[in-house]
């Protein structure tokens, strides 16, 4: 049975749900967060202070290819695109695509792992929310777990816990997992990069596609909440 986990950790809804339900399965628990051109300083400022808090090591990767890869509208603040317009090479994918991004960062993560010696990385990767991304499916993430094992002899487990869960699903989990309190006062998922703004579900714009999947996931929870 595995004891330790790499959490793949963006200071987001999403990965410190993630973290906080990995601390609540193995002895040992570390994260990387990946710095790259799109990202707002605050979100690393997030992650690096949720890690703390925590109390788990985050190691930072600066990956500034993206840069010069990334086709999108979320690698410029000033771009006013609706992120979920189409991509413009590829109709059937959202214009925040990046072609390779994920298998990149599991690639890294992948290697990290191996020179810290944890054997499972965990990942919030979802299929519910933003399902335009091909990435975030399981036979991609299981593909490339292969591979990688292959590749360099080793046998690392990907986790994926939020998969199937919807925002509302995940409020639960993390309320579950006992990080709901930190997943409403120090994750960030505003695009726009907004910290002085305190809505029901945590800080943010309250206009951003990010936000507006928030706080309606946020309404589904409480709803879900009051049924039971
Ligand atoms: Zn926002």
């Amino acid at each position: 049975m595995s004891q330790s986990a790499l959490v793949v950790f963006s200071g987001g809804q999403d990965s410190t749900t993630c973290l906080g339900w990995a601390l609540n399965r193995f002895d040992r628990v570390e994260t990387i967060t990946f710095d790259y051109a799109q990202r707002h300083r605050i979100e690393l400022q997030q992650a690096r202070a949720i890690a703390e808090k925590l109390g788990v090591p985050n190691e930072i990767f600066r990956t500034d290819i993206f840069a010069q890869l990334a086709d999108t509208a979320l690698l410029d603040a000033t771009d006013t695109r609706d992120i979920n317009a189409a991509h413009h090479a590829k109709p059937n994918l959202p214009a925040s695509f990046v072609p390779n991004r994920n298998a990149f960062f599991f690639t890294v993560a992948h290697a990290y792992a191996q020179k810290r010696a944890l054997d499972t990385i965990v990942t919030g990767i979802n299929q519910t929310d933003y399902s335009g991304y091909p990435d975030c499916r399981e036979p991609f993430v299981q593909s490339l777990e292969q591979a990688l094992n292959l590749g360099s002899e080793s046998e690392i487990r990907f986790l994926y816990p939020l998969i199937r869960l919807s925002k509302a699903e995940t409020f639960a989990l993390a309320e579950k997992e006992g990080v709901l309190d930190i997943v409403l006062e120090m994750s960030h998922t505003c695009y726009n990069g907004v910290r002085d703004k305190r809505h029901d579900w945590g800080y943010g714009c309250g206009k951003c596609p990010a936000c507006r999947l928030r706080a309606k996931g946020w309404e589904e929870y409480i709803r879900m909440s009051n049924e039971q």
